[in-house]
């Protein structure tokens, strides 16, 4: 559009990405794999300065990502040492002692008119089911330690996987289709007087890269859409508390889970990521309630295996830029957003931003395109910001200040809705597009100790002996399944055995 709207009216041939983490690679391997052949793609990093060093669980969409980029699985994950990831365990989220699972599938069998947890109340309250895990075969395989892949997809899955070993695999993928890399320090980004867009990457060598279009994915640095272009930034630390993080690597001690544990500490939580070469460790914690070093003696007295890598600690302020895409810059992972990394989502927005840059690619870059752009991941960021909010407020924990903040804060009006419906009706709001199907909503909810106070009328529909049957053969169907499956290292020792990595070009 105009000039005065901070548009330049070029033509996008040049793709300048800045930063080679988890979301320059990423982005990379996209743009290169689908536009490669119109592109010309430079991706600038920096050795010295490194990358955050964590990501490293996943969600199922990332699945889907790497099909649409014809990625071979077997090769991703024995490159990033990675396992398969059915969901979360929430460790003392409800209240200490307490253990549930967010799993990926999908439970029981839904009715168009009302989901299946409907049935399953009604069931559960007449002693005819048994637990709500116990109709969903991710959830049962979860818990038994076991995977494999099943026909027409019928499990959902995602992967743990080594995060700098994922950004070597998708340089190699990326440089097959002609990336250029460019290792050194940007010391400067050019900005176009007349319309305030970037023109070039000045490197502390005093090497100029030029280009169309820029991608910022120089983490929380944020050094193109924060620093030059001067983009503010929405604070959401008054919903998500944490802002510090400490995170470890360690030998296994024991074959590795097919689930990520999410372990409620303090003032915060652990992460637990088993790999099949190590364990990735993390501690979160909102420093407003406990100090470092508590956070770090509560960490490392905690851990198992011996340490490979010492703790580093990561600060960070959750919320969102004002406009993740701003004139001819488009910022994707750490330097776009960070809701921290509850549900494991930021690689999953990363790959949202991709995708709907790549749909809505610009020959040349309007504001329409931009606006639409930002709309759609706005509302993104907020449903999957409500869903971590959820875990924290849902809480019967009053055993420290931060328990009793979190459960007692003010929410978003938009959680509040969903978590006021839920409770009255047992129903579920959700919009078609949003990341977390009802499925999840349910499980969360009901895992953090939400009881709706009624079911659906059509539950009520069915006799007891058939609402007993339905329920006993989906259980059956559910035992059938997990029974076949192998145990989820021996699965993958035959699919996808790790191997050592390879070495890079300089
Ligand atoms: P970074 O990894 O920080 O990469 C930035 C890049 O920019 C680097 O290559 C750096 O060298 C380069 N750079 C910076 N400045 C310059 C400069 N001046 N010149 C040249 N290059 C420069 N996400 C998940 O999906 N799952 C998880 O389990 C998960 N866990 C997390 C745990 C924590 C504690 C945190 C903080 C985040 C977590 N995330 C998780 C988010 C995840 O880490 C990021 O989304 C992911 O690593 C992408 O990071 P990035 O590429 O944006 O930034």
């Amino acid at each position: 559009m105009s000039q005065a709207e901070g548009i330049n009216g070029k033509t996008v041939r040049r793709v300048v990405i800045a930063g080679g983490g988890t979301a320059g690679w990423m982005a990379a391997a996209a743009l290169s794999r689908m536009l490669g052949k119109v592109l010309d793609i430079t991706l600038v990093e920096s050795e010295e300065i490194g990358t955050v060093g964590v990501g490293e669980a996943t969600i199922p969409t990332l699945v889907t990502f790497h099909r649409l980029l014809e990625i071979n699985e077997q090769e991703f994950m024995a490159a990033t040492q990675g396992t398969i990831k059915l969901g979360i365990s929430f460790e003392g989220w409800r209240e200490v002692g307490h253990r549930y699972i967010h799993s990926f599938g999908v439970t029981g069998r839904d009715h168009w008119m009302a989901n299946f947890h409907h049935f399953w109340m009604r069931a559960h309250a007449l002693g005819l089911a048994g637990s709500y895990d116990d109709y969903c075969i991710e959830l049962k395989a979860a818990l038994e330690d076991r995977f494999a892949h099943l026909p027409r997809y019928q499990m959902n899955y995602a992967y743990h996987l080594d995060a700098s070993l994922y950004a070597r695999f998708l340089r190699r993928f990326s440089e097959g289709y002609g990336v250029r890399r460019v290792e050194g320090k940007i010391a400067d980004v050019q900005i176009d007087g007349a319309s305030g867009c970037i023109d070039a990457l000045r490197l502390e060598n005093g090497d100029v890269i030029e280009g169309d279009l820029f991608v910022d994915c120089t983490g929380f640095r944020a050094l193109l859409i924060g620093k030059a272009l001067n983009v503010g930034f929405t604070d959401w630390s008054h919903w998500l508390l944490n802002d510090s993080a400490l995170a470890t690597q360690t030998t296994a001690v024991r074959d590795a889970v097919p689930y990520t544990r999410a372990i409620a500490g303090r003032a915060g939580w652990q992460w637990r990521i088993p790999l099949q070469h190590r364990v990735g460790n993390g501690i979160v914690y909102s420093s407003r309630f406990i100090s470092d070093e508590e956070a770090r003696e509560e960490f490392l007295s905690s851990l198992e295996g011996e340490i490979i890598k010492q703790p580093w600690p990561v600060r960070f302020r959750p919320g969102q830029r004002h406009k993740c895409w701003s004139r001819n810059c488009v910022a994707l992972g750490l330097a776009g957003s960070f809701i921290e990394p509850l549900e494991s989502t930021t690689i999953h927005l990363i790959q949202r931003g991709i995708l709907r840059l790549l749909h809505a690619f610009p020959h040349v870059i309007t504001q329409e395109a931009i606006d639409d752009y930002n709309a759609r991941l706005d509302a993104e960021l907020q449903h999957v910001r409500d869903f971590v909010v959820l875990h924290y407020h849902a809480t019967r924990r009053r055993d420290t200040p931060y328990w009793r903040t979190v459960g007692t804060m003010e929410l978003p009006p938009s959680l509040q809705r969903r978590i006021d419906l839920f409770r009255e009706t047992g129903n579920v709001y959700h919009v078609p597009t949003e990341l977390f199907a009802e499925n999840s909503w349910i499980q969360v909810m009901t895992g953090q100790g939400i009881v709706p106070k009624r079911h659906h009328p059509l539950a009520d529909v069915m006799g007891e002996a058939e609402l007993a049957r339905f329920m006993r053969e989906i259980r059956e169907g559910v035992n059938a399944t997990v029974r076949q499956l192998p145990a989820h290292m021996d699965y993958l020792r035959g699919y996808c055995p790790g191997e050592r990595p390879q070495a890079l070009p300089a």
